[in-house]
């Protein structure tokens, strides 16, 4: 087998004209290198560091007035109550009820205990509506599919991080990546359209069972490091996540690979960030489900930062 070019997780900033690569002479990773795409003279050796692997929806995005609206919105559909923010944060800090339709779905059960004669509407009917918040719907009423036709609440979802964040993380030979239990379409579009990010290593609904399940997060920080040539066991990396499930995916993913030196970095979404006595509360249940740490906000993790997080003891 001749040598081989492998691109790697530097491409993800090649917007920025970073790019990495391995060459690759069969089994063997002779040299990854990360090369400034603006300067072919001038490549520099940045082997892989440590990984970084993030949660989207209250990470990257602040979807407190998006998907929780649209979640609080289709309850309230189905059975004329609005459940609360705490309510929402009470049932997610279960661990349980990631996804947004079946935390909907749950809501409502739940409810009956009130409304004793509401009638339950089947899984495809609860995704419909809830869709039809999120996106929006076009002139004849059916769920908009095109980012420039939504009219959604997704057009409010304020960005956590920009595209210098990412590029950082890079340059200091931390790899990064996604692991999101939102819609494939929505994910693509906030990381691609609006931070910038081209082809992002991303692990979205449908990709992976839904977390807490670790399978998505091991498969892609696999993926990462085998781009890198790094066994994965020699990497210091962190999952950044906002909700108990995110730290649980964490703990699962290091029972079932032991050496895997995982940290669950764990930070508050915005919605509850503000309100100092509600946001105690909020980070002593993830440090109660064994986040390794809690941040005040995803743009802290500046490369020192996350160094510091990864290898103290
Ligand atoms: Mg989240």
């Amino acid at each position: 087998m001749g040598p081989e070019l492998l691109l790697g997780l530097g491409s993800l900033v090649s917007g920025k004209g970073v790019a990495v690569a391995s060459l690759k002479v069969g089994r063997r990773c002779l040299l990854p290198l990360e090369v400034n795409l603006a300067d072919h003279r001038q490549p520099f050796l940045a082997p892989l560091r440590a990984l970084l692997l993030f949660d989207i929806d209250g990470v990257i995005r602040d979807v407190g007035r998006s998907y929780r609206l649209a979640l609080a919105e289709t309850v309230a559909h189905f059975s004329g109550w609005r459940p609360t923010p705490e309510t929402i944060d009470a049932l997610k800090a279960e661990g349980r009820w990631n996804n947004d339709w079946d935390a909907s779905l749950e809501l409502l059960r739940r409810r009956r205990s009130r409304q004793p004669n509401l009638e339950l509407p089947s899984r495809d009917a609860v995704v419909e509506v809830f869709s039809g918040f999120y996106f929006g719907r076009d002139a004849d009423g059916a769920v908009s599919r095109q980012p420039q036709h939504w009219t959604g609440l997704i057009r409010q979802e304020p960005l956590l991080v920009d595209e210098a964040f990412f590029a950082a993380l890079s340059g200091s030979g931390i790899g990064w990546g996604f692991v999101s239990g939102a819609e494939p379409p929505s994910a693509h579009h906030v990381l691609e359209d609006r931070l910038g990010l081209p082809r992002p290593p991303l692990v979205a609904m449908g990709d992976a069972p839904d977390k807490p399940d670790p399978t998505g997060l091991l498969q892609l920080a696999e993926k990462l490091a085998a781009a890198a040539c790094v066994p994965l066991a020699h990497l210091p990396m962190g999952y950044v996540g906002d909700t108990v499930a995110d730290v649980l995916t964490v703990i699962h993913a290091r029972r079932q690979q032991p050496r895997l030196r995982c940290k669950a970095l764990a930070v508050a979404p915005p919605h509850v960030a503000a309100a100092a006595k509600v946001r105690a509360a909020y980070n002593q249940r993830l440090l109660a489900a064994g986040a390794d740490a809690v941040i005040g906000a995803t743009a802290e993790l500046r490369p020192e930062r996350v160094f510091q997080l990864l290898l103290e003891e």
